[in-house]
């Protein structure tokens, strides 16, 4: 029976070989130590051939090694009138060179409140993440655009925000980072099984039972200050209830995919892998 999550890293592990190196490489190395996930780290800029995205969608089905896609972290949807055509272009390549690697998912930092309540932004930002969708559909591409929950309480990003992108938009799903959920209050709250049933429920009664086993989760350990996240740290080095949270998606029966983003990024994800198995005692 397979695991209810797949467990993969953000970007290539650190361990990958040289050769053949790149995403390729990771991808046979993710698979040779456990791993059945992997999301390619364009967070930069998108900087890929057809015929390298073509290796990877190969590659990945081959080892069957779910995909999914960063996209650049220069995106905002409540940028200017300006700035807005260069985020939209970042996030629309990310979805069609992604959907060409083979990815199901794109995974992107909302952007900036810039000081407005979120509420003003949000109708802003909907219209706008919609005209992208309705242009991916247009062009036959089926990936799921996901807002990631962010952990400085300055960016437009929590869970709420998410949600409300997700409602108002077939083919949007937030991607849950709960290390930035727990750093994004800054007192340490966020970090117990009754906190995190209450968010799972609110997230699963405003979006349906279906979301719940198409979750798409980021998770590290984390450094947080009165703003939120300062850094992302080893989870061992971290206060993050990694138990508390898995207990808390096993009572709701959630899967999908649980993407690392610590500093030892494939080290963790396979300690998560297996605080997951001891916790649901599901079996590989
Ligand atoms: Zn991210």
């Amino acid at each position: 029976m397979a695991l209810s999550f797949r467990f993969g890293t953000v970007g290539s592990p650190t361990g990958t070989p040289k050769k053949p190196g790149g995403s390729v490489g990771s991808i046979q190395f993710s698979r040779s130590i456990g791993l059945d996930a992997m999301e390619l780290g364009w967070v930069q800029s998108v900087r890929v051939s057809v015929e390298t995205c073509e290796l990877i969608r190969q590659t990945a089905r081959e080892n069957n090694v779910a995909i999914s896609v960063h996209a650049p972290y220069f995106i905002n949807l409540n940028a200017n009138e300006e700035e807005w055509p260069k985020s939209r272009q970042r996030l629309m390549d990310a979805a069609h060179y992604g959907n060409l690697a083979g990815a199901t998912d794109i995974i992107f930092h909302p952007g900036s409140y810039f000081e407005k309540p979120a509420a003003d932004v949000l109708l802003v930002a909907i219209p706008r993440l919609q005209g992208c969708v309705n242009e991916l559909r247009a062009a036959g591409n089926p990936v799921i655009i996901r807002p990631e929950t962010m952990g400085k309480s300055a960016m437009l990003g929590s869970l709420e925000d998410t949600i409300e992108m997700a409602k108002s938009i077939q083919g949007v799903l937030p991607c849950i980072d709960f290390a930035h959920l727990h750093a994004r209050p800054g007192d340490g709250s966020m970090n117990s099984y009754d906190e995190w049933l209450t968010r799972l429920e609110s997230y699963t009664k405003s979006l349906g039972d279906s979301v719940l086993n198409q979750m798409h989760i980021h998770l590290s350990g984390i450094e947080y200050g009165i703003k939120g996240e300062k850094n992302h740290l080893p989870v061992a080095e971290s206060d993050l209830n990694v138990a508390d949270l898995f207990r808390a998606l096993y009572h709701f029966k959630a899967g999908g995919r649980i993407l690392c983003e610590s500093p030892i990024m494939e080290q963790d994800a396979i300690y998560m892998k297996n605080i997951w198995q001891e916790i649901s005692g599901e079996d590989i």
